[in-house]
């Protein structure tokens, strides 16, 4: 049992996030000594994978060609936003605001095309190789011939998911020929099911939230030894996937001329659900660049289930709705109740803070980088914006050159919501 009275008088931000006031939260364990689960060896293990992968991507999702089958998305300069949020909050001594567009992924569109697709890969060699039918040195096309798709079709992927997880699993294990259940929460757009349901997969939907979906999900692979259940909670796959992102991000810094060291530290800005994206990015980063890059996670005002995780130290064991929160947000990646069971404890010493925004916020923003740079983002992806301010707030600019940093909000979705949709998004933020 959780002793609320406790637990608010250790922690007085949770006065705050009771009334569903925007917060920022500091980690007081930042750069502590830790261990880890993970090595830069498996970031590069799963580089790998994603490589042997690029051949056989490149064939089915032909619009992945002009990246050689590379799932990757630009960093876009966004000098017009970047001028309307320092007028609109006053953001003197900025440095340089970048997007990360994850939001134009290829094959899901959302940031769920790094962790999830690449665990149905994982999955896909593991049982070929097995089948003695693959080689790692063979050219991965093979994997699109008639062969391997009745070999898949013999087992099942099933996934709990807010909605863009199960779009990213569902898109990828169709395509090899897997049978795919998605399990949906409440919560999920229409046109998610709609889309799902019209590659042939099977969606089965909850009225109740993520979390019992992910746990129908579970429970449904528990039975069955020929089915794969992607564990959003705490899936070691799909962390590891996410974690790629930031050997690619070195690059397309290194190109852009963009130096990661004391003069020039770096802020990244990640909206936050269960975790495991935002994590996976953020461990990924950590072991990249070190101690001059500074991660923060984004969280909806009614579902800031990492902050309060990490802050009081209970990670998966606590809920928001154990201090009382509906859980309900317009940001139907961020609607999770309760963190993920692994990376709350991973981010203990990596993570420098984490900050809530308002739903109408993150309209707000979407509306702001639609009109300034002709980028459309969902909400989720819109919450990055308001941490900008935080650490230009709350950083000790004593020992943080604040003035030469570069910032990056990592957008982590939108390009598969149907236009009449992103219409409406753009048209509340604009109210
Ligand atoms: C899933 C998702 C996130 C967060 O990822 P988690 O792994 O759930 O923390 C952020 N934004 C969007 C658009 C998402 O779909």
């Amino acid at each position: 049992m959780i002793e609320l009275k406790k637990l608010k008088a250790h922690f007085p931000l949770i006065n705050e996030m009771q009334h569903y006031n925007p917060i920022f939260w500091k980690n007081p364990n930042f750069r502590k000594n830790a261990t880890f689960p993970f090595t830069l060896n498996d970031i590069e293990d799963a580089a790998a994978r994603l490589e042997r992968f690029s051949s056989y991507i490149r064939k089915v999702f032909p619009e992945t060609e002009k990246d050689n089958g590379i799932i990757e998305s630009p960093l876009k300069a966004i000098p017009f936003m970047q001028q309307a949020l320092t007028k609109s909050e006053h953001l003197e001594q900025s440095g340089k605001l970048w997007l990360k567009c994850d939001s134009h992924l290829a094959i899901s569109g959302s940031i769920k095309a790094r962790g999830g697709i690449y665990e149905v890969l994982k999955l896909a060699e593991t049982i070929a190789i097995q089948d003695g039918s693959l080689k790692q040195s063979d050219d991965y096309q093979v994997l699109a011939e008639p062969y391997f798709k009745d070999l898949f079709n013999q087992y099942t992927v099933a996934v709990g998911s807010t909605g863009n997880l199960g779009l990213s699993i569902g898109m990828m294990s169709a395509q090899f020929g897997f049978q795919v259940t998605v399990h949906m929460s409440s919560d999920a757009r229409q046109w998610k099911k709609d889309l799902l349901r019209s590659h042939g997969v099977e969606v089965v939907e909850h009225q109740s939230d993520y979390q019992y979906a992910v746990a129908e999900g579970r429970k449904a692979a528990e039975s069955d030894p020929t089915c794969h259940f992607v564990d959003d909670e705490g899936s070691a796959d799909l962390f590891l996937g996410y974690t790629v992102a930031a050997l690619r991000l070195k690059t397309q810094l290194s190109n852009e001329g963009i130096q990661v060291d004391a003069e020039h530290p770096l802020f990244v800005y990640l909206p936050c659900g269960v975790g495991g994206g935002p994590g996976g990015v953020a461990f990924g980063l950590n072991q990249v660049f070190g101690e001059h890059v500074y991660c923060l996670f984004a969280e909806p005002t009614h579902a800031p289930c990492m902050t309060l995780g990490m802050m009081t130290q209970y990670h998966d064991q606590i809920a928001v709705t154990d201090i009382g929160l509906d859980g309900q947000t317009d940001a139907d990646g961020l609607a999770v109740s309760r963190p993920s069971t692994l990376v709350g404890e991973i981010m203990n010493t990596l993570l420098y803070g984490a900050y809530t925004i308002e739903d109408q916020q993150m309209y707000r923003y979407l509306y702001m980088l639609s009109e300034k740079e002709q980028i459309f983002i969902e909400p989720s992806a819109a919450a990055g914006f308001a941490g900008i301010k935080e650490v230009l707030n709350h950083a000790d600019s004593h020992k943080i050159n604040l003035a030469n940093a570069n910032h990056i909000v990592w957008a982590t979705g939108g390009n598969m919501v149907p236009k009449e949709e992103m219409l409406k998004y753009v048209e509340q933020g604009k109210q």
